[in-house]
C-alpha cells in the first residue's frame, strides 16, 4: 500500500525537532498532498492580502522519516508524478520581487489550469508542474520553509518536475523530508515573487546512498545535472554552485583547479532559479554525458 501524507500535516520550518508524521523505507513510494504556498488563504481575487496570516505561508507537507537514513548519507527522491489543482493563484506584494523598489498595488489573480494549459487573461500557457519546496532537516537549528540552503528547501527550480531525481544531503537520522509550494508554471527567476501557486499531489520514490553526500542539492533530469546554489544575493549563489561544479569537474577528469576552471567556462551554464526569496538561487547546469553523479558525492 502506497503511503499518503495528507496536507493537514504541514511544517513551516525544517528542524531536527519536527515530529515525523510518517515513516518509509528506501525503495518505497510515498504520496505527499500539498496546499498552496499561501496556505489556502486566498479564496478569490477580492481576498485582501492584508488578511493573510504570513506565519502560515510556504507550508511543506511532512516530515517523513526515512528508515536507515543517517547523517553523511544521500537521500534520493525520484519525482514520479505531480498532479496539480485546477485553480492557481498569483499575487503581487508591494516591496517584493525583482522590482521591489517600484510603487505598485497588492493584487491577486486566479488562473485556471485545465488539460495541461494555464490561462492568464486570454493567454494560454503550457503548464509545467514543479515543486518549489523540497528539503530535509538541517543538523541543528530551524530553517524556515521559505528559504533554501544545502538542505534544499525553497529552491524553486523548474526542473524539479516529473521525471527528475533529487539528491539531498542527510543531516539527521531519518532525514525528515517535506514537500510543498507546487507551481503549475514558474519561469526562471520567479520575478514577481510568486508563481502559479497550486495545491496538488506529489508521488515520489525514495532511495538512499550510504556514506557519501553532495555539498549542495543536486537535480538530475534525463539530459542534465543541476547543482543548486543559494546565497544572500545572486553572486553568492553563483559562487556556491560554481565551487561545487569546478570541484566535481576536477574529480571527474582528474584535473587541477586551473584546467577544471577553464573547462567550466565551456560546459557549465549558470541559470537563475529565483531572484526574489530571502535566499536567492542559482544553479550550475551541465549535460549528463559530461559528468557523473558520483563526482558530486563525497
Ligand atoms: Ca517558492
Ligand atoms: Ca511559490
Amino acid at each position: 500500500m502506497v503511503k499518503v501524507i495528507p496536507s493537514t500535516h504541514v511544517i513551516y520550518s525544517f528542524s531536527p525537532d519536527s515530529e515525523p508524521v510518517e515513516r518509509a523505507l528506501p525503495g518505497e513510494i510515498v504520496v505527499f498532498e500539498t496546499i498552496d504556498a499561501l496556505g489556502g488563504q486566498v479564496k478569490d481575487e477580492d481576498t485582501p492580502l492584508s488578511t493573510i496570516d504570513w506565519s502560515r505561508v510556504n507550508p511543506a507537507t511532512g516530515p517523513l522519516y526515512i528508515d536507515g537514513a543517517e547523517p553523511g548519507d544521500t537521500l534520493v527522491v525520484d519525482i514520479l508524478d505531480i498532479v496539480v489543482g485546477n485553480r492557481a493563484i498569483i499575487v503581487t506584494i508591494p516591496g517584493t520581487g525583482v522590482l521591489e523598489y517600484r510603487d505598485f498595488r497588492p493584487r491577486v489573480k486566479i488562473l485556471s489550469v485545465s488539460k495541461g494549459l494555464l490561462t492568464f487573461n486570454n493567454i494560454k500557457l503550457v503548464s509545467r508542474p514543479m515543486i518549489g519546496v523540497l528539503g530535509v532537516s538541517p543538523s541543528a537549528g530551524v530553517i524556515p520553509t521559505g528559504t533554501s540552503g544545502p538542505h534544499g528547501g525553497n529552491m524553486d527550480v523548474a526542473e524539479i518536475s516529473r521525471g527528475a531525481r533529487v539528491y539531498l544531503p542527510v543531516f539527521v537520522k531519518g532525514a525528515l523530508l517535506a514537500i510543498g509550494d507546487l507551481h503549475a508554471l514558474q519561469a526562471d527567476g520567479e520575478i514577481c515573487v510568486a508563481a502559479a501557486e497550486v495545491p496538488g499531489r506529489v508521488t515520489i520514490r525514495l532511495g538512499l546512498v550510504k556514506g557519501k553526500r553532495p555539498k549542495l542539492p543536486i537535480v538530475e533530469t534525463p539530459s542534465h545535472i543541476h547543482i543548486i546554489g543559494y546565497g544572500e544575493d545572486l553572486d553568492e549563489a553563483a559562487r556556491k554552485a560554481t565551487e561545487v561544479a569546478v570541484e566535481a569537474l576536477a574529480k571527474e577528469y582528474s584535473m587541477d583547479f586551473e584546467e577544471a576552471y577553464m573547462l567550466a567556462s565551456l560546459v557549465i551554464d549558470l541559470k537563475i532559479n529565483q531572484a526574489v526569496d530571502p535566499a536567492k538561487g542559482v544553479r550550475a547546469s551541465i549535460k549528463k554525458d559530461l559528468m557523473s553523479i558520483d563526482s558530486l558525492l563525497n
